[in-house]
């Protein structure tokens, strides 16, 4: 078993895939097997059934099914008018975006040279840790959700490193990447080893002759033997490291060595090697722990949260530290939670914290990551994303918000790059809470949380970048592929729950 979901949790899953309309943007929210998706709310059902009826409208006039009206620029805006018609105004898209493909072709066309670096990334290994996917589907189908998921051989290749090419290169406009993992303490269940993720980065860089792929290497802090494996971990040239604090996020029942960020005896050996050897960023898991985790898993909601970010910030100053998902709590828990937390005290978990932190220590290298709390809520409850954008914004500074998506977890990248470049704080939101406009999809700030924070932090050249980018092999792939008709498949992979709320 993988995942952190019961069998009986998982009883009441169902692969993503098999939700009947395959959207350009999803209408209900898609987790991995972290954590336990919401179901659909009735709000969401209203945005997927006014999607529905644009692309019967829409779409027939042009003679496209359902299925094709969603893969077009149209389809896309269409699916952005209906969350705005549902929850107010918070997207910039027009129905007449939505009816006219021309204007949604000529937008589409004009953002898609946008240089945008998505330094959150995962694909799934071909070995072992592969099998207890399938596992996972198949208990799924056996619970009697599915009756077809004895066929999902081809859905696990959906995560493996092909379709990861397609999905995050050819699917979306994001023109680097980082690979990602995530440690455990079964060896086989690392969702790539550090090698694995070096070899990617060789490889996709190879293919596409110029560099499109940075890698992570992780370090585990505490465990038997971790200085000697951070040594191995630098010799294969990281970008950036990666810790998750809570020891083992794939298997918490098993977590032995969970760690603090601020621990001296510990944690600041391993930083001392990687200044040591010119890396400079730590990425560190951070929040994704709903109340339903920390009732299960109490022992590490201490090491979930923000509390040591702050001082290990001050004491090296030197390093950067980039905190994923931006400590965020309640995905995969109701969006409304956090809803009314915000609408009550202006504060949301545990973001709000990491937002306070360079205020209340005087630092400058604290960021946030926005991989899975913006796919998350952007699809539940837009108004909490705002928010979300807004409390980093404002806490952090624009130069240290970075965008990271998650991908492949919830299908290829481009929805939630949409998402943002299409995202406003509303005005009331934005007087009552001191929040500045997030701006227009090319405008300063969200430049800044695209392409300019993630190139500063990974010493890109951004010019220089975008023009070796521009003549490279997946670029010439991607005109190809888009002349030809692209053909996203906007699927999601994780599970979604199908369960209707309320
Ligand atoms: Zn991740």
């Amino acid at each position: 078993m993988t995942g952190l979901l019961t069998p009986d949790e998982l009883s009441g899953l169902t692969p993503a895939e098999h939700c009947p309309h395959a959207t350009p943007i999803p209408t209900q929210p898609v987790s991995s097997d972290e954590y336990l998706p919401a179901p659909q709310n009735e709000k969401q059902r209203q945005v997927e059934a006014r999607m529905l009826a644009m692309a019967d409208e829409l779409g027939t006039r042009r003679g496209l099914d359902r299925r094709r009206f969603f893969q077009t620029a149209s389809g896309m805006a269409a699916a952005f008018v209906a969350m705005n018609e549902v929850y107010g105004g918070v997207f910039d898209a027009t129905p007449a975006e939505a009816a006219t493909p021309d204007a949604a072709d000529a937008r589409a066309a004009s953002l898609k040279d946008q240089f945008i670096m998505d330094m959150h990334t995962h694909f799934l290994r071909d070995d072992t840790r592969l099998l207890g996917f399938v596992a996972m589907r198949e208990s799924v189908g056996r619970t009697g959700w599915n009756k077809q998921l004895s066929g999902k051989e081809q859905t696990i290749a959906d995560l493996k490193f092909d379709n990861y090419k397609k999905e995050m290169f050819l699917d979306s406009d994001t023109k680097i990447a980082l690979i990602s993992s995530a440690p455990s303490e079964i060896r086989e269940d690392w969702f790539l080893t550090n090698a694995q993720m070096a070899q990617a980065r060789a490889r996709v860089n190879r293919e596409a002759g110029s560099q499109r792929l940075l890698a992570h290497a992780i370090f585990t802090p505490g465990r038997p033997g971790w200085l000697e494996e951070l040594d191995a971990a630098i010799a294969l040239k990281p970008d950036s490291m990666k810790g998750y604090t809570v020891g083992d996020n794939t298997h918490k029942d098993l977590a032995r060595y969970p760690w603090r960020m601020d621990d001296e005896k510990v944690a600041y050996r391993g930083y001392e090697k990687m200044l040591k050897a010119g890396i400079r960023n730590v990425c560190v898991h951070k929040g994704l722990f709903p109340p339903s985790t920390e009732a299960r898993f109490p022992n590490l909601t201490a090491y979930a949260g923000v509390d040591d970010v702050g001082q290990a910030a001050k004491d090296w100053p030197q390093l950067n530290f980039i905190i994923y998902h931006s400590a965020y709590r309640h995905v995969g828990g109701d969006p409304a939670v956090a809803l009314a937390e915000f609408e009550k005290t202006g504060r949301i978990a545990w973001t709000s914290d990491l937002a306070d932190i360079p205020a209340k220590y005087g630092v400058k290298n604290v960021y946030g990551d926005l991989g899975q709390l913006f796919a998350m809520t952007l699809v539940a409850q837009p108004k909490v994303c705002a928010a979300l954008m807004g409390i980093l914004l404002r806490g952090l500074g624009t130069d240290r918000v970075t965008w990271g998506t998650d991908a492949l977890w919830t299908g290829s990248p481009q929805w939630q790059i949409e998402g943002l470049r299409r995202l406003e704080i509303p005005e009331d939101m934005r007087r009552r809470h001191g929040f500045a406009p997030l701006g227009a999809a090319d405008g300063p700030v969200k430049t800044a949380i695209f392409a300019d924070n993630n190139a500063r932090l990974y010493g890109i050249d951004k010019p220089k970048a975008a023009m070796a980018i521009a003549g490279d092999r997946y670029a010439m792939a991607k005109r190809d592929y888009d002349k030809a008709g692209a053909n996203p498949s906007n699927l999601r992979y994780g599970y979604v729950n199908p369960a209707r709320s309320g």
